[in-house]
């Protein structure tokens, strides 16, 4: 059984369809991509999964229950949680306020404190900065604010949107390192990215989304190896 699988998922805004028949698998313990360019459909991709759209064709399934009109925070307290693009982090909170956002929903205070310590283990420097006020932190210590935050709600599944976005290559390379650390924690991951050579690098397996539906999949060696893939994706 898959963690998660998305069959024939279709979303529209409006009447426009933005993603069209998404299959997908993701299996327990891997890293998944999504790769694609512009407007291909993978934010919403991710949106369908956390709840935040509703298909109006499809079925989504996790850990092999059909979840497709469950409710958003029913599905973050079943282990689901988006990391979105942008990181919607609160810029006026603290780091620790901001990480303590991401367990809203838990109420277990001595657990809530030993994933704080967990998190400030991972990203220590997210510790000596924990009071300081999160949008004076830099993009990279921003972006691992969000994913912070996110593993604040125990998660089984994490989806990242675009982690990479806006950040320095050497900081890229820092955070794709720390995302293969919270996989070796157990976390399932479906990733999102226009980066695609880095986000290849680090997968299981990988989806090319275009105008809204799968057109390549497969692991990343095969992937890679495409000649349309290399063309448009990865710079040649
Ligand atoms: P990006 O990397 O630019 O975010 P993406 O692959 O994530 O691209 P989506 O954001 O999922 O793509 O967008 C897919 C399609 O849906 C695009 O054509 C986009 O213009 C459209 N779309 C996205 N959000 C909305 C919205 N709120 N209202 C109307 N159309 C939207």
């Amino acid at each position: 059984m898959s963690l998660l699988e998305l069959k024939n998922v279709g979303v529209k805004y409006g009447v426009i369809p933005a993603i069209q028949r998404i299959n997908l698998k993701v299996e327990q313990g891997q890293i998944v991509s999504l790769i694609g360019a512009n407007g291909a459909g993978k934010t919403t991709t991710l949106k369908s999964v956390v709840g935040v759209l509703k298909p109006f064709q499809g079925q989504i399934f996790y850990q092999g229950e059909e979840i497709t009109s469950k409710p958003a925070p029913w599905r973050v307290r079943k282990g689901i949680c988006l990391v979105p693009e942008g990181r919607g982090i609160f810029n006026r909170l603290s780091v620790k306020e901001n990480l303590l956002i991401g367990a809203y929903h838990r109420q277990n205070e001595v657990e809530i404190q030993k994933d704080l310590e967990m998190v400030y283990n991972l990203f220590p420097r997210l510790k000596e900065r924990e009071n300081q006020i999160a949008g004076t932190l830099s993009g990279g210590e921003q972006q691992m604010l969000a994913l912070g935050r996110g593993l604040m709600s125990r998660p089984q599944l994490m989806l990242l949107d675009e982690p990479s976005l806006g950040l320095a290559p050497l900081v890229v390379k820092e955070l794709y390192e720390l995302i293969q650390e919270i996989r070796k924690k157990g976390v399932t991951i479906l990733l999102v990215e226009q980066n695609a050579v880095m986000a290849i690098k680090v997968s299981d397996y990988v989806y090319v989304l275009e105008t809204g539906e799968v057109k390549m999949e497969g692991p990343p060696e095969e992937i890679e190896s495409l000649e349309d893939v290399r063309r448009v994706y990865l710079g040649g």
